[in-house]
């Protein structure tokens, strides 16, 4: 029985990350058979990470030959202290901070629900400033649409780091 643990950094990570890291193909390329994340329990078969127990992982048998334990990208990237995207929320008028809170939150889950890989890596809570970490620049960026557009008196800024790096800096000011 594969149990899907949890971890929560006790800090938001500074650093960049290598974009080639980040790529399932090298596995994909260096191995044959299936690749299962020592920390998640995500599954990497035919190119692609499944979470453990979805449909397409029902009928592959999880140890003996040709099953190999490593970190996925999500979980060597949180190792090394990395993050693909950031938002900083600034200035949060207290009586919105639990909505903006589950909205965050709740827009992480549905993203990793779609793909295990693209996932909130911490919120970080202070006062009235929330720092959001993601492993996908995109996924930073999307945060911070969907907060934009729920709460209208906001000012938001992208800006993303130069190549190779792309890593995304979002930031949100309520005024
Ligand atoms: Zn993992």
């Amino acid at each position: 029985m594969i149990k899907n643990l949890k971890f929560k950094t006790p800090n938001v990570s500074r650093g960049l990350k290598n974009k080639l890291e980040l790529q399932g193909n090298e596995y994909g390329q260096a191995v044959k058979g299936v690749i299962v994340c020592e920390v998640c329990h995500d599954v990497f078969f035919k190119k692609g990470w499944h979470k453990p127990g979805s449909t397409p992982l029902q009928q592959m048998p999880l140890s003996g030959k040709g099953v190999h334990f490593a970190l996925c990208p999500a979980c060597k990237m949180k190792k090394g202290n990395l993050f693909g995207g950031k938002i900083s929320i600034k200035n949060i008028p207290i009586g919105i901070r639990e909505e903006l809170f589950n909205l965050i939150s709740g827009f992480g889950k549905r993203a990793e629900s779609r793909n295990p890989q693209d996932r909130i890596m911490d919120i970080k809570t202070q006062g009235g400033n929330f720092i959001v970490t993601t492993n996908n620049d995109q996924l930073a960026v999307k945060i911070g649409r969907k907060i934009n557009d729920t709460f209208h008196k906001t000012d938001k800024k992208v800006v993303f780091s130069a190549e190779p790096q792309e890593v995304s800096y979002v930031e949100i000011t309520f005024s």
